[in-house]
């Protein structure tokens, strides 16, 4: 079987101010070290994390924080780092994470002309009181502008980020974002279901009762709704969050769900090489100093094999709408489905939360909603 070209991500932490739900690795921005950091993340794209030299690449992805916050030259100078110690593949997706309010056409233009070839935009809601309630840095104008500069700017294939459950939503103000981001000619869009860690000022405000989120049953049927809406509009559902156009499926995240091989780079930056998961340093000062040093930046590895890998297999490939051949399953593992699994997909086909097709099982829409519910059974 060929090699599946690896995915290669760089994680830059810096963001303009914090949101209030943000559980991501990130700070808030400051010069000094964001120049400190971006010498050590080039030093670690240079030293290559132990690939071949030349390993084949089919994608980059500039992830955060908020990666269109960082001066104009430094995505050019980290894909010139990633050529240098790769070969990109010709038609290689090279995507960059961008947020409202932090784009210019000196940026725009220099990133299409070093390559990059998709942006997803953080756009979140088009209320601006759902934007100020979650603490984002931008309004609804502010995420058009940066629409219609990166258009200009030559870029055809970009997506937006959409929150649904969000301090304030209603379902007339959800439908009216969902309306507004389908009719924007985005090829993709992401839907991601507000999940408020503990230790978050969103999560501590609702525990301490200072603000109040939507109902949870009705959040959960307006995700059944849109998925719904969206197929009407032409968008194809291709993983729980994840709809596009034809063809303009996220090829570098659907390497995490087919568990294909992806470098990461950067604080906390997790690889997977197909057997084993590697964790960077997660503290940017710790990080730094390790590439300073000339230490390694990887803190944990952990095999992914065996059992591990099986079960990983199942509740990854259940997160696409593709599903899981279970047959092509047990062709590659060489035994039949452990009896718990196989038990539990028994029952979450009687429950209608799975639905098979042949040999292929694949998550109902009632059942993406109970997604965690079902992974925890695989896990
Ligand atoms: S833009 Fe993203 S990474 Fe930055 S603070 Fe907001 S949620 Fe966190």
């Amino acid at each position: 079987m060929p090699q599946a070209e690896l995915g290669l991500y760089l994680h830059l932490p810096f963001c303009l101010s914090r949101c209030l739900y943000c559980h991501f690795n990130s700070v808030v921005f400051d010069a000094a070290l964001e120049a400190r950091y971006a010498a050590a993340l080039l030093r670690e794209v240079n030293r290559g994390a132990g690939a071949p030299e030349g390993a084949g690449a089919g994608s980059v992805y500039f992830g955060g924080g908020t990666p269109s916050l960082l001066p104009a030259g430094r995505i050019a100078a980290l894909l010139d780092a990633c050529r240098g110690r790769f070969r990109l593949s010709d038609d290689c997706e090279i995507s960059l994470e961008a947020n409202p309010g932090t784009l210019s056409e000196e940026k725009a233009a220099l990133w299409r002309s070093s390559g990059v070839n998709r942006v997803s935009l953080g756009a979140q809601s088009f209320s601006d009181g759902e934007l100020v309630a979650a603490g984002r840095a931008h309004t609804a104008a502010m995420t058009l502008e940066a629409l219609a500069l990166l258009r200009k700017s030559g870029f055809d294939n970009i997506s937006l980020d959409l929150m649904l459950g969000l301090p304030q939503q209603t379902p007339r103000s959800w439908r009216r974002t969902l309306e507004r981001a389908a009719s924007s000619g985005v090829e993709h869009l992401s839907l991601y279901m507000l999940d408020l860690d503990e230790e978050c000022l969103l999560g501590v405000m609702a525990r301490e009762g200072k603000v109040t989120l939507p109902d949870g049953d009705e959040t959960a049927d307006l995700y059944a709704e849109s998925v719904e809406y969206l197929r009407g509009c032409g968008f194809e559902q291709y993983e729980i969050s994840n709809f596009s156009r034809p063809g303009r499926r996220s090829r570098h995240n659907l390497k995490y769900w087919r568990r294909e091989p992806v470098l990461a780079f950067g604080a906390g930056a997790c690889s997977f090489d197909g057997g084993r998961r590697r964790a960077n340093a997660s503290s940017l000062e710790d990080y730094c100093r390790r590439i300073e040093s000339g230490r390694s930046p990887e803190v944990r590895s952990e095999s992914v094999e065996g059992e591990r890998a099986l079960s990983e297999t199942l509740f990854l490939s259940l997160r696409l709408t593709e599903g899981l051949d279970l047959d092509r399953l047990a062709a590659s593992t060489g035994a039949p489905l452990p009896e718990g699994y196989a038990a539990a997909i028994e029952e979450f086909l009687a429950r209608g939360w799975i639905e098979r097709e042949g040999s292929r099982v694949r998550l109902t829409v009632p059942g993406m909603l109970l997604s965690n519910e079902i992974f925890r059974e695989f896990v």
